[in-house]
C-alpha cells in the first residue's frame, strides 16, 4: 500500500545504543521521545532492543501504546486537567508547571492508590512552558513539598522550541543552580535535572562534566540530528525513515500552466519557471499526508514542484533515461515534520525493514 512510510529498525536501534552509551557515558540518562512516531510498537521495541528503559510523550493516546515491560512512561505536555485520571493511569511521571495542576494529580494519585513522580519546569527564556519567576518557584515548592502522594524528583527545561533559544552552558547551568538553592531551602534531593530536548546535545558535546543528568531525545534518536543546528550528531543514522509514493501519471508537457494564472487551491500564487516541455511525473501523495516542502526526492534528478491535497508533481525533465513509469515508485528522505505527519495521516501505511 501506497504512500508508506519505509523504517529501517535496525537503525533506530543502532541510534538508541550509541547515543545511550555516549550520554551515559556523561553521566546523563536517555529519555526517549516517541511522539514523532506515536509511539509505534514496533520502533519502540526497537529503541528498547538498544537498551532504552525510559520513554515520554506529549500524548497520553500514545502512552498508553508503550508496553510496562519496555520501561517507564513520561507525560511530557503539561496536562490538561480534564486528563488527571488518565495522567496518573498511565504515566509513571510529569512535566509540571501549574499548581492547581500538581495538587489534581496528587489528589488522583491518592484515589488510585499510587505514586507519581513529577518534573517541574523551569522557563529558561524559551517562554514556552515552565516557571519564570525564582519567587515563584519557591512559592510553588513551598506548596509541593507539603503534598502527600507525589515523589517530586526534579527540574526540568525546555529550549529551542518557541522562541528559539539556544541551550548554552550558562542558561543550563542556571537549572542547576536552582535545584541547589531549593535542596537548601526545603531539604529536599531533586534527583533529577532534565536539561531538555536534542538541541540540548551540542552543548553536552562541549561542556566537560554537564550539570544537568537527564535529556529527553526524540529528533536525535529518530533522525539522527541534533536540533539547535540540525547537524548530524555523533555518527549516528539519518536514513531510517523514507517515503515512498507510486507514479500515477507521467506525460510531457511544458513548465508554465496555460491561461490567466490565478491562486490555487490553497490560496498561493504559484510562481513558474519556463523551461519549455519538460517530463512530469504526478505521485499519489499529498499535503493530507506529509508537506511536499519537507521531502527531498532520493534520485537527484528530480525536483518537486509542487502538491495539492492529493498529488504530488514532479519534474523528471533531466531523467528522461531512468524513463519513470506509472506503476514505479519514487523514495524521500524525510525531515522531522514529514515524519510527523506521516505517522499521523491515517492514509499512509507503514512498512517495517
Ligand atoms: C518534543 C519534546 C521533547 C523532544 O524534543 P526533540 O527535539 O525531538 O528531541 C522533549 N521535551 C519536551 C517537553 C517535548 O515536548
Amino acid at each position: 500500500m501506497f504512500p508508506r512510510v519505509n523504517i529501517k529498525l535496525d537503525a533506530l536501534t543502532q541510534n538508541a545504543s550509541i547515543l545511550r552509551n555516549y550520554l551515559e557515558e556523561k553521566g546523563i540518562s536517555t529519555v526517549a521521545v516517541t511522539k514523532v512516531f506515536g509511539a509505534d510498537r514496533q520502533l519502540v521495541e526497537a529503541y528498547h532492543k538498544g537498551g532504552i528503559t525510559q520513554f515520554a510523550d506529549a500524548r497520553i493516546e500514545n502512552l498508553r501504546r508503550i508496553d510496562q515491560e519496555y520501561g517507564t512512561r513520561m507525560l511530557l505536555r503539561i496536562p490538561m486537567l480534564s486528563e488527571v485520571p488518565d495522567v496518573v493511569r498511565y504515566s509513571d511521571s510529569s512535566l509540571q508547571s501549574e499548581l492547581i495542576m500538581i495538587e489534581a494529580i496528587d489528589q488522583e494519585a491518592g484515589r488510585q492508590g499510587v505514586r507519581h513522580q513529577i518534573i517541574l519546569m523551569v522557563d529558561l527564556g524559551d517562554l514556552r512552558e515552565g516557571i519564570f519567576y525564582e519567587k515563584d518557584l519557591y512559592d510553588i515548592a513551598a506548596r509541593i513539598v507539603q503534598l502527600e502522594n507525589l515523589d517530586w524528583i526534579g527540574l526540568g527545561t525546555n529550549l529551542t522550541c518557541y522562541g528559539g533559544v539556544l541551550p548554552t552552558d550558562e542558561n543550563l547551568n542556571r537549572l542547576a543552580d536552582l535545584a541547589e538553592g531549593l535542596r537548601g531551602r526545603f531539604g529536599i534531593e531533586l534527583p533529577v535535572l532534565s536539561g531538555g530536548n536534542s538541541s540540548s546535545l551540542y552543548v553536552t558535546e562541549r561542556t566537560k562534566n554537564p550539570r544537568w543528568n537527564q535529556l529527553r531525545i526524540g529528533e536525535a534518536l529518530a533522525l539522527g540530528t541534533e536540533a539547535a543546528f540540525g547537524e548530524r550528531f555523533i555518527g549516528l543514522n539519518t536514513d531510517a525513515f523514507t517515503l515512498e509514493a507510486e507514479i500515477i501519471e507521467r506525460k510531457i508537457k511544458p513548465s508554465v500552466p496555460i491561461g490567466q494564472v490565478e491562486k490555487n487551491a490553497f490560496g498561493e500564487s504559484p510562481v513558474f519557471l519556463d523551461r519549455g516541455d519538460r517530463v512530469r511525473l504526478i505521485v499519489a501523495v499529498g499535503r493530507q499526508d506529509v508537506d511536499a516542502d519537507d521531502l527531498v526526492p532520493e534520485d537527484p534528478c528530480l525536483e518537486i514542484l509542487g502538491a495539492s491535497s492529493d498529488h504530488m508533481i514532479l519534474d523528471a525533465g533531466d531523467c528522461i533515461e531512468s524513463g519513470f513509469q506509472v506503476g514505479d515508485t519514487i523514495r524521500f528522505s524525510m525531515n522531522y515534520r514529514a515524519v510527523l505527519r506521516a505517522f499521523t495521516s491515517a492514509y499512509v501505511s507503514r512498512n517495517y525493514i
